[in-house]
C-alpha cells in the first residue's frame, strides 16, 4: 500500500480520497476547505494542514482541483518544490490540454513520471469508485498511476501522450453537454404534449433516445435513479463546470480546424444558465428549469 497525497476534496475528490484509504493506502489530504477536510478525515484520510504537507513524503500525488489555473498554482507551489522525485504525479481535474502538456513536460524535466488522468461518472461513481479514467501520458507513467486509479475507477483507459486524457475528456463532456440538453428539451416537450415524465422515462430508458442523461442522471425528481435532480439540483456537477468544459472543447475545436455545431449551441445555452441566469453552482441538469 502507498503513501498518497490527494488535494482537492469537493464533490467528487471526497469520494476518491475516500477510496483509496479504504483500498488500504495511506492517504494524506489537503483542501482550502475546512469542511470538505474535515469530511475527508471521517472517510479515513489524515487531514493536513496544507499542499506541501500532503505531499511531503508521497509516492503518488493526486490532485482533484476545479480548473487549469489551480493545479498551476498547486503544482508550482506545493507539488514540484515539495514532491520526492520518484513520486508519480496524477491531476483528475479537468483542465486545457495545454496546461496538462505544459504541467507533464515541467514535471518530466525534473525526472518525475506524470499523468493528466481526467475522469467520467459523477459523484455518484467518485463514492462507488466506479469512474472512467482518460489517462494521458508516457507508457511508464501510465503504468505507475493505474495502480492508485484503479482502486478509484472500474475503467483505467490509456488514451496516449500527455494532454491526450483531456482531449477525451473535452470531447466526452461536449457529448454529455447536448444529450443533457436534448433529455431536458424532451422531458419538456412530452409534459406540455400530455406524456407524464414517468411514462416518458419508462418508454424512453429503453429506445433510441436512451443515454447517460436520461437513465443515470435524469433530470426530472423522482423519475430514473436518485441524481441531484432529486436535491433540488445542489451538489453534482455544477453548471459552471460543464460551460469550463465546453469553452474548453470549443478552444480545442477553433484550434483543430473542427465544425462542432451542437458544442456551439450547447456552449451557448450553458453560457445563458451560468451568466445570465446566475445558476453557476446548480447543477447542470438543473437547466431544465429553462426549458419547461
Ligand atoms: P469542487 O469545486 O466540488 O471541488 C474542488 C475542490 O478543490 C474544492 O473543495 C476546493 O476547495 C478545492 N481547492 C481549490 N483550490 C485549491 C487549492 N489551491 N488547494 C487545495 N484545494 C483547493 O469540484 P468537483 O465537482 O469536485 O470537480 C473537480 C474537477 O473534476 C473539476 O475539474 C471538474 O470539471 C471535474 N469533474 C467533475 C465532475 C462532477 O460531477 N462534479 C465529473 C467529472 C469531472
Amino acid at each position: 500500500m502507498a503513501r498518497i497525497a490527494f488535494i482537492g476534496l469537493g464533490n467528487m475528490g471526497g469520494g476518491m480520497a475516500a477510496n483509496l484509504a479504504k483500498a488500504g493506502h495511506d492517504v494524506r489530504a489537503f483542501d482550502l476547505s475546512a469542511e470538505a477536510l474535515a469530511r475527508a478525515g471521517e472517510a479515513g484520510c489524515l487531514a493536513v494542514d496544507s499542499a506541501a504537507a500532503a505531499v511531503d513524503g508521497a509516492e503518488a500525488i493526486v490532485t482533484m482541483l476545479p480548473a487549469g489555473t489551480h493545479v498551476e498554482r498547486v503544482y508550482t507551489e506545493a507539488v514540484l518544490p515539495h514532491a520526492s522525485p520518484s513520486a508519480v504525479l496524477i491531476d483528475c481535474s479537468t483542465i486545457d490540454v495545454a496546461t496538462a502538456r505544459r504541467l507533464a513536460e515541467i514535471a518530466a524535466g525534473r525526472g518525475f513520471l506524470a499523468v493528466d488522468a481526467p475522469v467520467s461518472g459523477g459523484i455518484a461513481a467518485a463514492n462507488g469508485g466506479t469512474l472512467t479514467f482518460m489517462v494521458g501520458g508516457t507508457e511508464q507513467a501510465f503504468a505507475a498511476a493505474q495502480p492508485i486509479l484503479e482502486a478509484m475507477g472500474k475503467a483505467v483507459i490509456h488514451a496516449g501522450a500527455s494532454g491526450a486524457g483531456q482531449a477525451a475528456k473535452m470531447c466526452n463532456n461536449m457529448i454529455l453537454g447536448a444529450t443533457m440538453i436534448a433529455t431536458c428539451e424532451a422531458f419538456a416537450l412530452a409534459d406540455r404534449l400530455g406524456v407524464d415524465a414517468q411514462t416518458f422515462y419508462d418508454i424512453a430508458s429503453v429506445s433510441s433516445g436512451q443515454s447517460w442523461s436520461m437513465t443515470t442522471y435524469c433530470p426530472v425528481a423522482g423519475v430514473g435513479p436518485v441524481s441531484p435532480a432529486d436535491r433540488d439540483f445542489q451538489g453534482g456537477f455544477a453548471a459552471a463546470l460543464m460551460l469550463k468544459d465546453l469553452r474548453l472543447a470549443m478552444a480545442a475545436a477553433g484550434e483543430a480546424g473542427a465544425t462542432v455545431p451542437m458544442g456551439t449551441r450547447a456552449t451557448e445555452l450553458y453560457e445563458a444558465f451560468v451568466e445570465r441566469d446566475g445558476q453557476a453552482t446548480t447543477d447542470f441538469s438543473g437547466i431544465i428549469r429553462t426549458l419547461a
